[in-house]
């Protein structure tokens, strides 16, 4: 069930240090921590517009990301979580969920967060390799990792994990190990955001030397296929992939360089997507026509950003008589094919 998302954004505060690679201020384009009254209309005015009402599955979760929420005083974190709770009295919202970092987790600020109802805590991990984390400034271990998600599970908390892949120092072999241990912790979601550079960062002026490299688009897409699939293997949700592309970052300059790609998670779709219809192609080498019927809301993803997947089949099988059809009674994610022999 997909919670009703009321974001409210703390940018930068809280946190130790600025990571090689944040620029807050241009991730999610603001600069000020807001007060427990701006955290209140904001509520409000997502209240007033959401249109939950007619869907009564769904529930409300507020939700402070950006920064290190735990890093905040226990007065400032507790200020903010008192602004929510008339809400959550009055039931207009279920939860609250927050990010922070690993190494910002211990069990008395457990206690003040589920003294305020917090359902949901999603760490920003980013990878498992510890000279990975050195090399990016993030100041804690993997085993930091472990204890911190260990705690907030015995806590009876929902656990999501953020992870980074293509940061310094990073490989496709130890972005598959971050992957797999990952797997073994056995968060309730994932989100994957594959590194770029952003404008005014440590990271772009490690790029610029030509000491930073960034994946690229086609590498990032192959990389998160493969997380994707473990982690889909493994049960575990990936609910986002690919950074989100606010207003900020979308300004020209923002992002210096890196595998930005707006429909990210649909490149990373398509191209598994791809492999299957490949497979399906290859299996029926003796027929001449392939019809792919697919529900109607993945039509597009079938066949690729730009109809790439068509003119990629097209280009693997030539000859052959490629078409998608459009079909409610297809369960979404699967494909029906109906072919013959021409
Ligand atoms: S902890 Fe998170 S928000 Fe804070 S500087 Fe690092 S990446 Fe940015």
């Amino acid at each position: 069930m997909k919670p009703f998302i009321i974001p409210v954004f703390i940018p930068i505060y809280g946190c130790p240090n600025k990571c090689i690679y944040c620029d807050q201020n241009i991730s999610i384009g603001q600069q000020s921590l807001p007060t427990p009254n701006d955290v209140a209309s904001i509520v409000d005015e997502h209240l007033k517009t959401a249109s939950f009402h007619s869907k009564p599955r769904r529930y409300t979760q507020v939700a402070f990301y950006g920064g290190t929420f735990t890093g905040l005083s226990f007065n400032t974190q507790g200020n903010y979580l008192k602004t929510i709770a008339p809400y959550l009295k009055n039931k207009k919202v279920q939860s609250i969920r927050l990010s922070t970092r690993p190494d910002y987790i211990n069990q008395q600020n457990l206690n003040l967060l589920k003294s305020f109802s917090v359902k949901t805590i999603e760490l920003g991990v980013q990878s498992m390799d510890d000279e990975v984390l050195k090399l990016s400034q993030r100041g804690y271990t993997s085993q930091k990792v472990e204890e911190s998600a260990r705690l907030i599970k015995e806590n009876g908390l929902e656990l999501g994990i953020q992870l980074m892949p293509g940061l310094p120092g990073d490989t496709e072999n130890k972005i598959i190990k971050t992957s797999e241990q990952i797997c073994k912790i056995k968060p309730d979601f994932l989100r994957i955001y594959p590194t770029v550079v952003i404008k005014n960062t440590l990271l772009q002026k490690l790029y610029l030397k030509g000491e930073y490299t960034t994946l690229s688009l086609k590498q990032a897409i192959s990389i998160c296929k493969k997380m994707l699939l473990l982690f889909q293997y493994n049960h575990i949700p990936v609910i986002r992939i690919g950074i989100q592309p606010t207003k900020t970052l979308l300004k020209p300059g923002a992002i210096v360089a890196g595998p930005f790609h707006p429909a990210f998670r649909e490149l990373v779709l398509s191209s598994i997507l791809y492999d299957r219809l490949f497979v399906s192609i290859k299996k029926n080498l003796t027929l001449k026509t392939f019809t792919f019927f697919v529900h109607p809301s993945e039509l597009s993803t079938f066949m690729g950003n730009k109809k790439e997947n068509v003119k990629k089949l097209k280009k693997d099988f030539p000859g052959f008589d490629i078409q998608f059809r459009q079909d409610e009674g297809v369960q979404c994610g699967k494909f029906e094919l109906s072919n013959s022999l021409g």
